[in-house]
This record gives C-alpha cells, sequence and structure tokens, in this order.
C-alpha cells in the first residue's frame, strides 16, 4: 500500500562525528530545525548505526549540507558502510571544526557544527537536539534532496532490451519486430529461430 510518508520531502546530509582520534561520516535524511531563537535542530540517526554511539559519547556531530553534484559514490562511501569495519574517512581531504569532527572537502554547500544538549530513545533511532555551535556557507550550489537523489543520483536498473533473441547461437535483435526473412548474422539460421525477448 503506497504509505503517506513517502510524501515526506527531506534533505540529504553526511553527519559526521569524533569521539577522542576516532571520526565517522554517515549520510543522513532526518535533519530538520526544530526552533529559532534560540535555534535548534533535531537530528535523528538509527541506533545501529557506529554514528549513533559515537554522537552519544561525544556529544557533538557537524551537519555537512550535500550538493546536487555529489555523485552515488558519495552515497556508498558514507551510507552503504560502517564505520566499525574501517575509516570511512580514509584518503578523503576533510578539516576538523572547533568540536573536533569533520567537514567534508566536496560536494556540500554549508555545515553546520552541534552540541548535543537533549537524547530522546525514539525506538529504532536516537533523536538528538542540538544547539548550534558554529555554521557556514561555503558556495550556493543547490542543495541536495532526497526526491533528486532518487531521480538523478541512485543508478537505475539497466533496461530490459525488447527484441528477440536467436535460440541457436543467443544473438539478440534489437526492435519491435523481426523481419520475417531476417537471417541470424552469426549463426545464419532463420527468423523462425527466433523468439521475442
Ligand atoms: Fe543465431
Amino acid at each position: 500500500m503506497a504509505s503517506a510518508l513517502h510524501k515526506l520531502g527531506y534533505g540529504l546530509y553526511v553527519v559526521t562525528s569524533a569521539d577522542g582520534e576516532k571520526k565517522n561520516a554517515m549520510i543522513c535524511n532526518t535533519v530538520t530545525q526544530v526552533a529559532s531563537s534560540p535555534d535548534r535542530l533535531a537530528v535523528s540517526v538509527n541506533k545501529s548505526n557506529f554514528s549513533h554511539d559515537m554522537i552519544k559519547r561525544s556529544g557533538v556531530m557537524n551537519v555537512n549540507c550535500l550538493t546536487e553534484d555529489a555523485p552515488f559514490s558519495v552515497f556508498q562511501k558514507y551510507g552503504f558502510a560502517s564505520g566499525r569495519d574501517g575509516d570511512k574517512l580514509a584518503g578523503e581531504q576533510v578539516f576538523c571544526t572547533a568540536n573536533g569532527a569533520p567537514v567534508l572537502g566536496k560536494f556540500i554547500n554549508a555545515f553546520i557544527s552541534l552540541k548535543v544538549t537533549d537524547y530522546s530513545d525514539m525506538g529504532s533511532h536516537g533523536l538528538f537536539i542540538c544547539e548550534i555551535t558554529d555554521q557556514a556557507v561555503l558556495n550556493d550550489k543547490p542543495s541536495m534532496t532526497y526526491a533528486y537523489y532518487h531521480a538523478h543520483v541512485k543508478p537505475k536498473p539497466p533496461k530490459k532490451p525488447t527484441g528477440f533473441v536467436c535460440k541457436i547461437c543467443g544473438y539478440i535483435y534489437e526492435g519491435d519486430t523481426l523481419p520475417e526473412d531476417f537471417i541470424c548474422p552469426v549463426c545464419k539460421h532463420p527468423a523462425s529461430d527466433f523468439e521475442k525477448l
């Protein structure tokens, strides 16, 4: 059944954390400003993520605002791997803010440094309520949204070719109709030895 929850719009961010020498980064779509004067952000992190425990211990994180030019490799690197298994920031050009957490060197247009003031256990996720300790806009590129990611960044499954396959040799004729007098260019069998894909 279609869920109305799929109609909610989200941005995409890389949330970075630092706990002593260990630094980590994860893809996050649940960063929201929830109050002003003073500004408060809420960041929800799955409790099974390594970053969740790092942020809970250290009480700090940076939100890196991804831009539309971020390639799929950024999502693979920070989203499809765990910091438990290795250093996700190895080889990356980053700088660290005063709270010790990294800021990515590219594919972001801003960063926000956060200090955790409250925490709620939401079941699957931990909700961090944060105050802003530092922030900067780096450029004017458009921010990455979840919708843009699905439409333009995430690889599409390969389109199934329409056509006919030679049952003898596997040659594929691309097209909606196979000419009756078609001869397979590979095995020289006639059109009757082809079947529709
Ligand atoms: Fe053939």
